[in-house]
């Protein structure tokens, strides 16, 4: 008999509720290694289905199916080929009018602890789990096969490796992969840093809200946290000029080589930090008809909650001042623990506290290459509000 663990009753409802992971504190017995693809049993010996087994995460199964779908363990190589064909059949299906994408969105495409983005003809993938580290020389003869890349960059840095008790490195698993790619995003060129850039190069998440964001776009605009400029040069050809922030002076150099690669000479990047930038903007009296807020995640557990909010209200109270009547706000939020209502909630308070009125034109979330599978908050983390000031 295989590798199995058994499941207290609590996270056997768990995995019916729909949910792919099981915690640790209801694991009751586990006969298995380490990475181990695992038959997941209740305590009255019934199978559930089977899953990814980790022996050092909180997070100590990730469901792969369900037994009742007649899925079994020898199986798997099969289910994640599949999977991997549906998430790509996905993407083709959506006619991405860029070349940077995500392939595999994790949990959201039912490979749970798998990231696979494209850039351009390279692959980025991130194995974040025991069982994807297992499993991720199958997975990469299965993307060869499939997509043809010229090369595969495994970015398994990530810091949640470390829960995992995986090393975190940076490797190429296949052909070449260059210092540094040219991606197209409509009509947009953006060099990009696979190795070294953050996540796996481009927050490709924000693809969709960036051109909804240029269709509002006018006047002066003011992009903060703006990283490589992905939405300053999307604003670019709607604006007079756009100045783009960001703390990161490796990122303001990067901005400006990708405003001169696509000949925007109305781009103006300078490293500050954006909440003294903000206040200095409102002491000079300057005014802006749109400004982009695309902060960091503030919150990164659920405890720093309440510290997070009183930052986000603090920039989109400045950044409401600075915009003149008709100007547009842009604000965004990625920590998974601040809810869409909670950055509704901020911007009402900072509109009230900027004695301003706002009307609300769009509520966004992340591009659809980054699906969310519903029963699993957890795959969605994105928010991006649109408003316009009167
Ligand atoms: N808007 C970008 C992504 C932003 S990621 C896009 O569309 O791709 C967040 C960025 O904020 C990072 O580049 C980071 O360097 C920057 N940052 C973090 N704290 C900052 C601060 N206080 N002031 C300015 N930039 C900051």
């Amino acid at each position: 008999m295989g590798p199995s663990v058994v499941v207290h009753p609590r996270g056997v409802e768990r995995a019916r509720s729909g949910h792919p992971w099981i915690y640790k504190s209801d694991v009751v017995e586990a006969h298995a290694a380490a990475g181990d693809v695992v038959e997941v049993r209740d305590p009255r010996g019934r199978a559930i289905g089977h899953a990814l087994y980790s022996d050092r995460s909180q997070i100590a199964l990730r469901l792969l199916g369900r037994a009742e779908r007649g899925s079994s363990p020898g199986r798997v190589r099969d289910l994640i080929r599949g999977r991997l064909e549906q998430a790509i059949a996905f993407r083709d299906s959506l006619a991405i009018d860029a070349t940077a994408m995500r392939l595999v969105h994790a949990e959201g495409d039912r490979l749970p602890s798998l990231i696979v983005d494209r850039y351009d003809s390279v692959l980025v993938v991130q194995a974040l789990s025991q069982g994807t580290e297992r499993l991720l020389g199958a997975i990469v003869a299965d993307l060869k096969e499939l997509l043809q890349p010229s090369g595969i960059l495994a970015r398994n840095d990530a810091r949640s490796r470390l829960l995992e008790g995986l090393e975190t490195k940076v490797e190429v698993l296949h052909g070449e992969v260059p210092e540094a790619v040219v991606v197209r995003d409509r009509a947009v060129g953006f060099e990009v840093d696979l190795r070294g850039g953050q996540k796996t190069g481009l927050f490709l998440d924000q693809r969709e809200n960036r051109w909804a964001a240029a269709r509002w776009a006018h006047g002066r605009a003011l992009d903060c946290f703006s990283y490589d400029g992905g939405f300053a040069l999307q604003l670019a050809p709607r604006c007079e000029e756009v100045v783009a922030l960001d703390i990161s002076a490796d990122a303001v150099a990067r901005i400006q080589r990708n405003a001169r690669r696509n000949r925007a000479g109305n781009v103006f990047a300078r490293a500050a930090n954006v909440f003294d930038a903000l206040r200095e903007a409102e002491r000079g009296g300057e005014r802006y008809d749109t400004i982009v807020l695309d902060p960091p995640a503030f919150a990164k557990n659920r405890a720093s909650v309440a510290k997070a909010l009183g930052g986000y209200k603090e920039i989109n109270l400045r950044a409401l001042k600075l915009l003149r009547p008709g100007g547009i706000l842009v604000t965004c939020s990625c920590s998974f623990h601040v809810s869409e209502s909670d950055l509704l909630d901020v911007l009402h308070a900072a509109a009230i506290d900027a004695r301003a009125e706002v009307v609300l034109l769009e509520k966004r979330t992340q591009a659809n290459d980054h699906p969310v599978l519903l029963g699993v908050p957890e795959s969605g983390y994105l928010k991006c509000l649109i408003a316009r000031k009167l």
